[in-house]
């Protein structure tokens, strides 16, 4: 896929705010800090369509972005800010929950993860509700440039072991550095493949099977 455009279509407090579409929808979320905004911005290639935050936590909206007049991207607010209150927090929570739930034309989330730690519970905790309610995701793991390619390896795959204790579901896995542009193409490569249909799944057919 070539992004030919990127506009600003809405930025709103809660779904209820969001204007309805018939437009797919891919939606992107993570940890605040964990880099979702660079990432908006090196596949969109508009340097600065989401805000890379100065203030991490601060971004609670939910800013949907018509791509070449064909889909929306939505940047989902990130969750977890530890400065943000408890109260505000499970606001956030819910305000997250409701999109992703009851969005109909959302066709998947990618939560994007910081290759640079170890499995953080939060993130774990937010991939066992997306398999709970049966919501589809895929997972992009993000800063690949700040560590070497066997390090961040080895927290892909501590990361994959833990979400493997939760559930054995099949999604897309993609590691990306924004500063050096990596991962761009396989993530416009899912995103064509969830468009068209498919799981977004590098070598697997819409129907889910391995194709050769
Ligand atoms: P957001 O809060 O998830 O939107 O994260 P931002 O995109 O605002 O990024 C948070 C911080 O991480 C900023 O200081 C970015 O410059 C930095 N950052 C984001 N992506 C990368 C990356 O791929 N590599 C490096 N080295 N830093 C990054």
């Amino acid at each position: 896929m070539i992004i030919r455009r990127a506009t600003l279509l809405a930025s709103a407090p809660n779904l209820a705010a969001c204007p309805s579409s018939d437009f797919p929808e891919i939606a992107f979320i993570g940890r605040s800090n964990v880099g979702k905004s660079s990432l908006v911005n090196m596949l969109t290639r508009v340097k600065d369509l989401a805000k890379v935050s100065a203030t991490p936590g601060k971004t609670r909206l939910i800013n949907l972005f018509n791509i070449n007049g064909d889909w929306t991207l939505v940047d989902l607010p990130g969750y977890g800010y530890a400065k943000v209150g408890r109260d505000d927090r499970a606001a956030f929570g819910s305000l997250i929950t409701d999109y992703i739930q009851n969005r109909p034309n959302l066709r998947k989330t990618f939560v994007l993860i910081d290759s640079r730690l170890t499995p953080q519970q939060i993130d774990l905790d937010f991939l066992e509700g997306m398999v709970h309610f049966g919501l589809p995701f895929g997972l992009i793991f993000t800063k690949t440039d700040k560590l070497s390619r066997t390090a961040t390896q080895v927290n892909v795959e501590k990361f994959m072991a833990r979400l493997g204790e939760i559930s054995d579901v099949k999604c897309p896995v993609i590691t990306s550095s924004s500063k050096l542009s990596h991962g761009r193409s396989e993530i416009l490569h899912s995103i064509t493949a969830i468009l068209a249909g498919a799981s977004g799944i590098a070598g697997e057919s819409e129907t889910g099977e391995a194709v050769s």
